[in-house]
């Protein structure tokens, strides 16, 4: 057994790999801990799903998700060009580490500078956000440099990221999650706008829950020279379990992401769906608004139960619970058959991540914190 593990790179050994929530198939469970969509995808969807499962199953899928590419080209009045197709966004998240980030000790450009090749393997997040961005830069060896968002988890203005000098201005590879996760803040357009405009090198927008927003920051893709925009099926279109996020942005980092990516990287299925999708987004757009409106009950009646609800742009709440630890009310949610998403990382310990859901879910959540609150008093 030495002798196998011998084999496997210390950057390897040493990863602390990505942890999804959990899926557990428990009857009658309260799914709140993976900001799912509680709404099936719309039967058209279904329809052109169970349509496709023929022969066509033996051959390959388009490689390029050409129609779906075309489909949303004309829906966000951009170029084919300007888009691609992944399988989920998270897989785009990898592939802009691929392509636009040295791993450290490559040294960038022969002569580049020590200065210059740190940043060239450098990827840049803002905490706490995605916990996927820092397993993605050990993956490919490069270096995370997380900086923190204020104690409200808004976005530090651009005249005090300067003064701070936390934030690099010429790392390869920035993400930000707007809205963003597990926070559910909203980041202003112009706020983004203005910090994209000073950096000197690749920024990715991850707008996994734009739908659900106020605003988006599409055209800062289509004006910037710098700035990616990510998308994904996955939860405001009820499709998760297919697979299917896109990129857009400028030609050249297109282009870019596209030369190293698989051959067939989004399955046949997930491009059927995702084309059905977008013939059915009135479907989807009354979901957005009931989210919403669950979203408002479920924050004030939280509140009124004394938990400290952060506003949401999102599908969820991220709240800090009174009496127990946060830890302790995810135990005693799970006992009542609700479960909800605990991060174990320091600067978001004393919080439950909780998925909007149904109306008849979001009341289920109401009445089982009310019991553990009732229950410690007996
Ligand atoms: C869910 C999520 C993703 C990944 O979505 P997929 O398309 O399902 O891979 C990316 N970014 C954030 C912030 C997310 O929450």
């Amino acid at each position: 057994m030495a002798s196998s593990a011998s084999l496997i790179p210390a950057r390897v050994r040493r990863l602390a790999a990505y942890v999804p929530g959990e899926q557990p198939t428990i009857p009658g469970l309260v799914k709140l801990n993976t900001n799912e969509n509680p709404y099936p995808p719309s039967l058209r969807v279904r329809a052109a799903v169970r349509a496709a499962t023929d022969d066509r199953l033996r051959l390959y899928p388009n490689p390029t998700a050409a129609k779906l590419r075309e489909r949303l080209a004309r829906w966000h009045r951009c170029a084919p060009e300007n888009l691609l197709v992944g399988n989920g966004s998270d897989e785009l998240l990898a592939l802009a580490t691929r392509a636009f980030v040295e791993p450290v000790g490559c040294g960038g450009n022969a002569g580049a500078s020590e200065r210059r090749a740190t940043a060239q393997a450098t990827i840049q997040f803002f905490t706490p956000s995605y916990s996927l961005y820092p397993v993605l830069a050990a993956i490919h060896g490069a270096r995370a440099h997380p900086v923190a968002l204020r104690p409200d988890f808004s976005l530090p203005p651009l005249v005090a990221l300067r003064r701070e000098k936390s934030w690099e201005f010429d790392a390869a590879l920035s993400f930000i999650t707007t809205p963003n996760a597990p926070s559910g803040r909203g980041y202003a357009t112009a706020a983004l706008k203005a910090l994209c405009a000073a950096q000197r090198g690749v920024v990715v927008l991850d707008e996994a829950y734009v739908d659900f927003a106020e605003e988006n920051a599409l055209r800062l893709a289509l004006e910037q020279p710098r700035v990616l925009v990510m998308r994904t099926f996955s939860k405001a279109y009820s499709l998760c379990f297919q697979r299917v996020g896109y990129c857009l942005g400028p030609v050249p980092l297109i282009a870019a992401l596209e030369k190293v990516k698989d051959s067939y990287n989004v399955n046949g299925l997930g491009q059927v769906a995702a084309l059905a999708t977008l013939d059915d987004l009135e479907y989807y757009r009354a979901n957005f608004r009931r989210v919403r409106a669950t979203r408002a009950w479920l924050s004030l009646e939280l509140d009124r139960l004394g938990f400290e609800v952060f506003p949401s742009q999102t599908n969820f709440l991220l709240v800090r619970p009174p009496r127990f630890s946060a830890r302790e009310w995810l135990e005693a949610l799970r006992a009542r058959k609700l479960l909800v998403r605990w991060f174990s990382a320091p600067e978001v310990s004393a919080y439950l991540r909780i998925t909007v859901g149904t109306d008849a879910e979001a009341r289920a959540l109401v009445r089982a914190a009310r019991a553990v609150l009732g229950s410690a008093k007996g």
